[in-house]
């Protein structure tokens, strides 16, 4: 049911454009001598209506205008927008800064952030805070996720921020030494098979197995004062309230001497459960073509609406993903995921301040380097959501 005048003209011209000829809009005046007009559409049009809406070029969320081939920052800069913490984060103004601490990305986040919540944005700020001064130069979306988080004040980065402990125990005299060390990214490794699919649950499960090493790979132990076999074993001993995962498909071949790109399918589930965290993907980065040739989009779920989005530079559209309520999703260009915490842990972290340091994802960008044309695109996972 429509009442006003000019919506109901809205609605003729948008059902009429490029529809079949045969095709009208029934409608019945009634009390004319009021000029009010009580349209009555029936079930068939409204669903036609409907559908013309949602085919038509208005979305829930703005993209980002690619200045030559950022798409690397743009779907990073996509998922930041769209981590709810994240973007509250930033709305708070800066703290007094201490001039020793690097410079900050924060105000050139919350002026892009503003700018997204009304029309398609531009990255202009951004790109020469963080000294990308070639836009055709194609890099890494892992660093620069974690480059832009280095750079960005501690309320807002601490949201991705987690801390593993790396134990080494000599086999010899059980002397246990433990080393933490803060963040950003969990890499795991895939391996490079056409016919095996990855299973994210068993990757994320192998990164936290216990490891011996020995021969060449021996560690020094100093109570014993030489190398010695040892068991290693990370553990998280601070779950970040967004976890995080990178899929390593670029890396050094050794029988090549040179990077590669693995393709191989993964299976992503939705749900991880980690201790007493449970997390839910929100995010995936992906990565189409090859090393020397590739484009980044990113799916992401809105924590607005429930509905997932693709955010391809300047376009974004609704889109549906392959999977059912329980089942992983398969893709062979997942390579960033990010998991929303749902569940809260206990604590493990004992007090008192350490040495933290920054573990990377020794992602390299000179392996990277020179991409100045997009490859073509493997088929996307996902479909877009036109009824
Ligand atoms: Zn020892």
């Amino acid at each position: 049911m429509f009442d006003s005048p000019a919506l109901t003209s809205a609605v003729s011209n948008i059902l009429q454009q490029n529809e079949p000829k045969h095709l009208t809009v029934k409608f019945r005046s009634e009390n004319a001598d009021t000029h009010q007009t009580d349209i009555r559409m029936n079930h068939y049009l409204v669903s036609r209506f409907r559908k013309k809406l949602k085919s038509l070029p208005v979305a829930d969320y703005h993209g980002l205008k690619s200045p030559g081939l950022t798409c690397y920052l743009n779907s990073v800069l996509q998922v930041l927008f769209m981590t709810e913490n994240f973007r509250d984060a930033l709305k708070s103004p800066d703290q007094q800064r201490a001039s020793k601490e690097p410079p900050i990305v924060d105000p050139e986040l919350r002026r892009l952030f503003d700018d997204l919540q009304k029309q398609l944005a531009e990255t202009r700020n951004i790109t020469e805070k963080l000294g990308i001064t070639d836009v055709f130069e194609q890099r890494d979306a892992a660093e620069y996720f974690e480059k832009i988080l280095c750079m960005t004040s501690q309320d807002a980065s601490k949201i991705f921020k987690g801390e593993l402990n790396h134990r080494t125990t000599c086999c010899k005299c059980d002397m246990k030494n433990d080393s933490r060390s803060f963040f950003w990214i969990l890499p795991l490794m895939v391996e490079d098979s056409r016919y095996k699919t990855y299973n994210l649950k068993q990757g994320l499960e192998a990164f936290f197995e216990l490891q011996q090493v020995s021969g060449d790979d021996q560690i020094y132990c100093s109570h014993c004062d030489e190398k010695q076999n040892a068991n290693i074993k990370w553990e998280i001993t601070q779950h970040p309230d967004v976890l995080t995962l990178l899929l390593k498909r670029f890396t050094f071949d050794y029988k090549l001497r040179r990077y590669v790109k693995l393709h191989c399918k993964a299976d992503v589930p939705q749900t991880l459960h980690m201790e007493k965290c449970t997390y839910e993907l929100y995010a995936v980065v992906n990565h189409f073509g090859s090393l020397t040739g590739g484009h980044y989009t990113a799916e992401i779920k809105s924590y607005e609406n429930g509905q997932w989005y693709s955010f391809n530079d300047g376009r974004v559209e609704s889109v549906k993903l392959f999977f059912a309520k329980e089942n992983p999703l398969r893709s062979s260009t997942a390579y960033i995921l990010l998991y929303r915490k749902v569940s809260k842990e206990a604590p493990k972290t004992e007090g008192g301040d350490h040495d933290a340091q920054c573990a990377h994802t020794d992602v390299k960008a000179e392996g990277r380097s020179h991409e100045t044309h997009r490859g073509d695109a493997d088929v996307p996972h996902y479909q877009p959501d036109i009824l």
